[in-house]
């Protein structure tokens, strides 16, 4: 048996000179080490740590504690009334009780679901550098459509993130050097010859929150949108998180778009935004920009289906956004996600 220590971390200084990993909800990283994907020699819980608050900005923005749960984040009215697309995102994704533990930090740093990363018994170079990539030529209906490298075609799993892509928002973290800000386009990385490297966060680093800029102009017209492969309770095939700014002239000034289940990290591609500035908001338009964000993808054989459905996403989530922002709160105080 491996030792394991496990220490309740009182303040952010100390969480930072306590060597192991931290935990939040323990939602994945308690399920990797039941894996053995996984084998911290010490667990530090910040669960106690004042990190778990949702406070006003000082530029009218909002900040979301690294340790405030996910479900507590959706339905905080000030998400709620301002970023409807964040709510619609996290609701979307795992389960009530799953949402009730899992932290904004947690969720950010959760691992791909490829199967074969959490098999120990088979090459992968995202858990094992250099042993190989098992997925390339075996089962690939949940892998990436874009950003694939060689080594590693494994997407990222999160549907918070995806929403947090398109509100451009930033990580800020701290560890012994001080404390950085990272932009959320930064914060994901590519496999390229690296996929071991989800992030790029330093082992030694603590998020302490997420800071969303003001949104408010798209809050009238965003949508998510979740493909997947039963409604409620598995991760996104294709997810496209949709914002628009319509102005009263009914053209769209601003448009914002990103992907989750294709690649690597949620997928942005700001031309294929400024494609539909000053256009109406109609599907000529909304298709232009889907083939521009879709291009270059490719598919594994098994997922190639895949493309054409994140096209058909992007148009839907579009029209969905342009329609209206939808409550979906409603739908899931009812149980029916
Ligand atoms: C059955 C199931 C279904 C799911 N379905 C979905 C889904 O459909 N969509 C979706 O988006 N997610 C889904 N999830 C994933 C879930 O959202 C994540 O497991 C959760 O968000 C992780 O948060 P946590 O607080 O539990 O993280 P933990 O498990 O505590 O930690 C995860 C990682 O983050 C690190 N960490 C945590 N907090 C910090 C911090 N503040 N600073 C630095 N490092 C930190 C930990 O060291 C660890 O490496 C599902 C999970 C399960 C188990
Ligand atoms: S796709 Fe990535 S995570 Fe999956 S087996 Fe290949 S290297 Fe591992």
């Amino acid at each position: 048996m491996i030792p394991l220590a496990y220490s309740h971390a009182a303040s952010e200084a100390e969480a930072l000179a306590l060597e192991g990993a931290f935990i939040a909800g323990g939602t994945n990283l308690i399920d990797l080490m039941k894996e053995d994907v996984l084998r911290p020699r010490a667990l530090v819980d910040i669960n106690g740590l004042p990190l778990d608050q949702i406070r006003a900005g000082e530029d009218g923005g909002l900040l979301l504690g690294a340790t405030a749960r996910n479900a507590d984040t959706a339905y905080h009215p000030l998400v709620r009334r301002h970023y409807p697309l964040l709510t619609a995102a996290i609701l979307a994704g795992a389960s009530p009780q799953i949402r009730n533990m899992a932290s904004n930090g947690g969720n950010l740093l959760q691992r791909t679901r490829c199967h074969y990363f959490y098999d120990v018994g088979v090459p992968c170079n995202k858990r094992a550098p250099g042993s190989g990539c098992s997925a390339i030529g075996g089962l690939t209906r949940q892998h990436a459509i874009l950003g694939a490298s060689p080594q590693c075609i494994a997407v990222h799993p999160s549907d918070m993130c995806v929403a947090l892509a398109a509100l451009q928002a930033a990580v800020h973290v701290r560890s012994p050097r001080g404390m950085r800000r990272i932009a959320f386009a930064d914060f994901h990385r590519l496999p390229d010859d690296r996929p071991d490297l989800d992030t790029t966060l330093g082992q030694d680093e603590l998020i302490t929150h997420i800071e969303l800029p003001p949104s408010s102009q798209f809050a009238a017209h965003s949508a998510y949108l979740k493909f997947r492969d039963r409604a409620s309770y598995a991760f996104a095939l294709v997810s496209v998180a949709a914002m628009l700014d319509i102005g009263e002239d009914g053209l769209i000034s601003e448009a914002r778009l990103a992907m989750g289940g294709v690649a690597h990290k949620p997928w942005r591609v700001p031309a294929a935004e400024a494609l539909l500035a000053g256009r109406r908001a109609e599907p000529s338009a909304f298709g232009q920009a889907a083939d521009a964000l879709l291009a270059g993808a490719q598919g594994q054989g098994e997922n190639n289906f895949k493309i054409e459905m994140a096209r058909r996403a992007v148009v839907r989530a579009l029209e969905q956004a342009a329609e209206g922002t939808h409550d979906n709160t409603r739908s899931e105080r009812d149980g029916s996600d």
